[in-house]
């Protein structure tokens, strides 16, 4: 069994990153479907679904390559598009150098202490 499969997939194009994203926009949309009874996400699933299957038993590799360096090429530009998540970072505060506005990165919970500008060695006190 596991060997006439291999042999159906053999010279196919198989999966790749566009594909899976396929069968998870497939499944997303048939959950969403079944919950909120919105028609047009049926079609959508079962369009993503066949797509995708479709795209797996494909020959046609270099079609598939395309629409994958296709949708890879989208993805990076809709993620740069997105607002950068700031790192929160709960161990340390940030002060700004009264002097030269040079940040500086303290231990957070050590009261008020006098910082050392390291760029200006000018010295303020913060609580931290
Ligand atoms: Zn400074």
């Amino acid at each position: 069994m596991r060997e006439r499969f291999s042999r159906f997939m053999q010279g196919r194009y198989g999966s790749d990153q566009f594909g899976r994203f396929l069968m998870v926009v497939g499944m997303i949309s048939i959950l969403l479907h079944i919950v909120i009874d919105f028609s047009p996400l049926y079609y959508i699933a079962i369009a993503s679904l066949l797509f995708g299957y479709y795209r797996m038993l494909s020959r046609n590799f270099y079609k598939r390559r395309r629409e994958n360096s296709k949708y890879l090429e989208l993805k990076s530009k809709v993620l740069s598009r997105l607002p950068e998540r700031k790192a929160r970072d709960p161990y340390h505060r940030i002060f700004k150098c009264p002097g030269c506005g040079q940040k500086v990165r303290v231990p957070k919970g050590r009261g008020k202490v006098a910082i050392r500008c390291p760029k200006c060695s000018r010295e303020f006190i913060r609580k931290t």
